[in-house]
């Protein structure tokens, strides 16, 4: 019941990167406590599967659990997972990605998950500030839509952001003045500003190429990381022959990789800004669907391609289209995903069709928060 008070030892950390608790025999989440962590906790919501609770005391913390690094944190709504040491951060989010997997995607068996990683703080290459109504930079809090400022006018104080990277908070401290809501990306020697004249659009090193790219259009966050998520997708389509299609391929990052294995090359992306960037990334553009994946599935067949890369939003595929690559059954199919539940549940739908899930890998591309990138490889 509501208010409630008891004692438990926390187990996991859920997606949301709350801890997980069992109060007779009911699931609890609770934030701000971390695996093995003993809290005295009030119920404050109560649910038919599940409850939430707070910490009222950590009575024995976790050798898991650490100070964290940012003075904003359980504030600012960016990290949740600061007070967790790094490996036990991996080690949880493999756990989450497992579990979805085996309790959504009935997967008794999976194969050995890869984990790559880099470095766990200063790595953020794309942000989004937010402003408030004194003109002060931050971001949004957490569970609300207030503005946590990160640049203070008065007393005049900076602060940085521990997981962005060091032109990032270099350009925090220049104090800039921002009217509204704006991506900043910096990579290196890149600084693009989101709408800024002269300075939104611009390249940057991956790996052995240059890629084209825009604050205000979709681009990978952490560059460190997308350059080990490319060499993967690489090796899984160095098993598939031509021609390739590179579905939600936003400004063609995945595509202009790809185009060195499979001269062959379609694409389908609805967003015409980045269209028109990937027109740049790709040399050697084949078919260019400017329609939604569900559009394209009405009218055109996968048969013909040996290997299909989707990178889709949270949502995942949609029916129709998970369907339309069931049938197909194609060679190779690589589904890059930001979303562990809605990767289980394609997962279970290509396996049912007679595909084999052949690897799983995570890419920490958020340390410090409960998002999970993963690459899987589906044969048939
Ligand atoms: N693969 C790219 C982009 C991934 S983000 C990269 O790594 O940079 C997902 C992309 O899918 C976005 O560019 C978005 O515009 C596009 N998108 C979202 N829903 C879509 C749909 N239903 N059909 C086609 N494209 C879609």
């Amino acid at each position: 019941m509501i208010g409630d008070v008891f004692t438990a030892k926390t187990e996991s950390i859920a997606s949301t990167g709350a801890g997980v608790l069992s109060k007779m025999g009911q699931k609890v989440f609770t934030d701000g406590a971390v695996p093995g962590d003993i809290v005295y906790a009030r119920i404050t919501k109560e649910q038919k599967s599940w409850a939430a609770a707070e910490v009222i005391d950590i009575v024995e913390p976790s050798p898991k659990r650490r100070a964290p690094l940012c003075p904003l944190f359980g504030i600012c709504g960016g990290c949740s997972l600061q007070h967790l040491a790094y490996d036990a951060q991996l080690e949880a989010k493999a756990a989450i990605l497992k579990d979805a997997f085996t309790h959504i995607g009935g997967l008794s068996e999976l194969p050995e998950l890869t984990i790559r990683y880099n470095n766990e703080f200063g790595y953020r290459n794309r942000v989004r500030f937010h402003v408030d109504r004194r003109g002060q930079i931050g971001f949004k809090a957490k569970k609300s839509e207030e503005i946590v400022p990160l640049y203070q006018t008065n007393p005049p104080e900076v602060k940085i952001c521990p997981v962005a990277d060091a032109g990032i908070n270099a350009f925090l401290k220049g104090n800039p003045s921002l009217k509204r809501e704006t991506t900043v990306y910096s990579f290196k020697d890149t600084l693009l500003i989101e709408g800024e004249e002269g300075k939104s659009r611009g390249r940057i090193r991956i790996l052995d190429r240059d890629i084209i790219l825009d604050a205000g259009v979709f681009f990978q966050s952490n560059a460190a990381m997308l350059e080990e998520l490319i060499k993967d997708v690489l090796s899984l389509a160095r098993e598939a022959k031509g021609p390739y299609l590179d579905v939600y391929s936003g400004v063609g990052t995945f595509a202009a990789f790809l185009q060195g294995l499979s001269p062959a090359l379609d694409i389908v992306e609805e967003n015409r800004d980045a269209l028109a960037i990937a027109r740049e990334n790709i040399e050697n553009m084949g078919e260019l669907f400017a329609v939604s994946s569900d559009s394209w599935a009405k009218t055109q067949s996968a048969e013909k391609y040996g290997l299909v890369l989707v990178d889709p939003p949270r949502q995942g595929l949609s029916p129709f289209f998970r369907h339309h690559l069931c049938k197909a059954h194609l060679p190779v199919i690589i589904y890059a995903s930001c979303n562990p539940a809605t990767l289980a549940r394609d997962a279970q739908a290509f396996i049912q069709a007679g595909y084999r899930l052949a690897s799983l890998s995570m890419f920490d591309f958020y340390p410090q928060t409960a998002h999970i990138e993963s690459l899987a490889g589906f044969f048939y």
